[in-house]
């Protein structure tokens, strides 16, 4: 799935569609086997990259180039150095080495020096090489000793510098491609297909628009990007490619935004502030000042007569949820409902436990409404919500069904953990009188990513930690460093502190899982702590016997709580400073953020510690951020950079069609570039109806139809 309305797609269904046929030139929705150079194997290689169209074939980039345009004389090759040769053979053969593999090598010269060049794996080269034939090499050069060497050089066999070469000579584009794809054979295809069908790439962007800006046209753009005569030129071909990409994002999130301002009626909130305030006065803390400006900001916008669309973004543990309850008393005050949604049952339990906390005090009456909630009380309690009993209904996405009706919803919070995509926030607008909507992150977001998430909404950041917290200090250990750990865990308990010991589950319903954490447990209380006394806390036990153990562990009576993720979201014990999470490595950055999340909440310094048994050098420098900051924004950034866009904006995971070609981390400024040009465009022309935008607009259009019904753009 794709924002490049240039690729094919995927339905809800599984079914292959091509996204508005009418824009999608028929050339380019050409199977890509057609495309010469591409057999049946080749096909089917390409379809694993999820590239089965000509389309989908040109809108790969490259990921990198490299400049071929310079011979270097061997007699001047530097050590390290990235060179391209033109040379001789002057003798090869195969060498079977002592140690290791059987490798080619031929001895190569310019006249000016002598160079090695050797390759494994590689028995086509003694057809192919023969002494005398002229060859010119590309690679990285290592000298050692006086002796020039080449590790697995490209090289092409004929004259040098031949104009006609796509692989030496000139800049070459170096795809992200799989083992089984040579370099040379995909570079072979795209000239092909290039060659074959560039002339069917249309032109979207406005002729004025390209002037202004001075963005290359889209064929020249195209083809640039993936034969570039220079580096700059390739730079230029790649800016004009994904500022086209980020502007279509940009141009529906942004007329969704300013229709939402300008068009749509919502409630406007007649906020005296009396529920909230005693709220707050009840709160055992004062409200930060991040706090306070950021209810404020919540209040004057519910208090205008348009529907508010607004993301919380805050670190956890930044109180996010008082400033929802909060917002959800002004509602409620102005004699309307809320509701909280959440993307799983378990975090709609949580919320409704703390939002119970909140409310109920003040006389309000809190439901919570779960799938699984016996028929005959849902028959009982739907018509309490319709009949505006309920002031606040707490629920998964389950409350945007339509049998859910409410007398008058006034705000709708949306605890959204990336899961919650913009098609159910386009439903849940569409329910009656378009409620006040607040989105809410549980993990932050860095800026110019919730830009393409959440680039509709307006953003209030709670930027600041309640004071009186003591630094988390993590460590990351081995598993033979564990029974240090528990060690260390003993003597925090004997200093009167809590800890928990947190256990992976990949998911809460598995069986299997949940029967080694059992196992875990008994071990842990049976052999390892006899002095101390363990609790086990998961997402299968009824939610009394939940309750019950969150219960003893409050009140101290338990000195260790053995967990799963449950406690991920909600679980709020300050005394609480330890925290060992075992096999780290199957967690999220994010996710591990979010439990770290729950010691270093009061007065004594806390300890997470961190087992893990990485597989792979990435997860392992993925654990060791968690060492070097407890900034979210900051961690939110590397995993994504560790884990690739292609992950996190995966349609699954956002709700939201992933991105071709643009990368809104690396490539922030095009994104903003692209941003400002939409405002531009849609203040200028809001249904944008001038012909030079038909191109924009009907891409925007088949852009919305894949993000669900909110606002026509044209
Ligand atoms: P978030 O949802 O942003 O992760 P919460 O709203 O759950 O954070 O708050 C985390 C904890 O901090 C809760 O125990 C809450 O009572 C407490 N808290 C919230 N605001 C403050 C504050 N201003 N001062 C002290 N503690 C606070
Ligand atoms: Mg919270």
């Amino acid at each position: 799935m794709s924002v490049n309305i240039l690729r094919s797609a995927t339905g809800a269904d599984g079914t292959r569609i091509v996204v508005n046929e009418n824009n999608y030139a028929k050339g380019l929705a050409t199977p890509v086997r057609y495309v010469k150079g591409v057999g049946e194997r080749r096909a089917e290689q390409l379809a694993r990259l999820d590239i089965h169209t000509v389309g989908d074939l040109l809108y790969t980039l490259p990921r990198r180039y490299e400049d071929r345009t310079q011979f270097t004389r061997i007699s001047q090759l530097q050590s390290g150095d990235f060179a391209t040769i033109s040379c001789a053979v002057k003798a090869c053969d195969w060498v079977k080495s002592r140690y290791g593999k059987p490798y080619f090598e031929a001895m190569v010269s310019d006249g000016s020096g002598i160079a090695h060049c050797r390759w494994y794996n590689a028995h086509y080269l003694k057809e192919q090489l023969k002494v005398e034939t002229a060859l010119v090499i590309f690679g990285k050069v290592s000298k050692s000793r006086g002796r020039i060497s080449f590790q697995h050089p490209d090289f092409e066999v004929g004259e040098k510098g031949d104009e006609e070469s796509l692989h030496m000579g000139r800049v070459v584009p170096i795809y992200a491609l799989t083992e089984n794809l040579q370099q040379r054979s995909a570079r072979r295809i795209m000239w092909n297909a290039v060659n074959a069908f560039i002339g069917e790439v249309r032109e979207i962007l406005p002729e004025s628009l390209l002037d202004r800006l001075g963005l290359l046209p889209a064929q020249e753009a195209l083809s640039t990007v993936h034969f570039p005569e220079t580096l700059a030129r390739a730079r230029a071909a790649r800016y004009r490619l994904v500022f086209e990409e980020f502007l279509c994002v940009q141009l529906v999130l942004v007329a969704r935004k300013i229709h939402s301002e300008q068009v749509l009626v919502g409630t406007a909130h007649n906020i005296v502030g009396r529920l909230k305030d005693s709220f707050v006065d009840s709160l055992p803390f004062e409200l930060t000042g991040a706090q306070k400006r950021v209810i404020e900001e919540i209040e004057n916008d519910m208090r205008k007569p348009r529907p508010m669309h607004r993301l919380l973004q805050g670190d956890v543990g930044s109180g996010k949820t008082v400033v929802a309850a909060s917002a959800l008393l002004d509602a409620i005050e102005c004699e309307c409902q809320g509701t909280v949604m959440t993307p799983t049952e378990i975090l709609a339990r949580q919320h409704y436990v703390s939002f119970k906390e909140y409310l109920e005090p003040l006389g309000l009456r809190v439901l919570l409404l779960t799938s699984d909630l016996s028929a005959a009380r849902r028959k009982e309690v739907l018509p309490r919500i319709k009949d505006g009993w309920y002031h606040l209904v707490v629920g998964t996405h389950a409350l945007i069904e339509d049998r859910v009706q409410f007398k008058k919803l006034g705000l709708a919070v949306i605890d959204e953990q990336h899961k919650f995509g913009v098609e159910q926030r386009g439903e849940l607008y569409g329910k009656a009188h378009n409620p006040d909507v607040l989105v809410m992150t549980a993990t932050p977001i860095p800026r110019t990513l919730a830009m393409t998430l959440y680039g509709d909404l307006d953003v209030s950041i709670v930027d600041e930690m309640p004071t009186g917290r003591k630094e988390t200090v993590t460590r990351v250990i081995k598993e033979d460093q564990l029974p240090d750990a528990y060690g260390f865990i003993r003597k925090q308990v004997a200093k009167g502190r809590q800890a928990y010991i947190v256990y992976p589950l990949v998911s809460e319903s598995d069986k299997l899982e949940l029967k080694s954490a059992e196992e875990m447990f008994r071990h842990l209380r049976g052999e390892v702590f006899h002095d101390e006394s363990v609790g086990l806390l998961h997402g299968q036990m009824p939610s009394g016997e939940k309750a019950a153990v969150m219960d003893l562990f409050k009140n101290g009576e338990l000195d260790i709580l053995v967990a799963t993720t449950v406690i991920e979201v909600g679980v709020d014990v300050p005394n609480a400073t330890v925290m060992l999470i075992e096999n780290a490595e199957r967690f999220g950055l994010a996710q591990l953020h979010q439990l770290r999340g729950r010691i270093g909440r009061g007065a004594h310094k806390s300890f997470c510690v961190l087992q893990g048994s990485p597989t792979t050098l990435d997860s392992w420098k993925r654990l060791k951020v968690m060492e070097k900051t407890t900034d979210g924004f900051v961690i939110a950034e590397e995993d994504m950079k560790i884990r690739g866009m292609g992950n996190l904006l995966g349609r699954e995971q956002s709700g939201f069609p992933a991105l071709r070609v643009g990368d809104p981390l690396g490539d922030s400024d095009i994104l903003l570039d692209a941003r400002r040009e939409a405002f531009t465009i849609v203040e200028s022309d809001p249904k944008m109806t001038k012909p030079e935008f038909e191109g924009l607009r009907s891409r925007a259009r088949a852009l919305y139809k894949l993000v669900g019904p909110f606002v026509r753009v044209g």
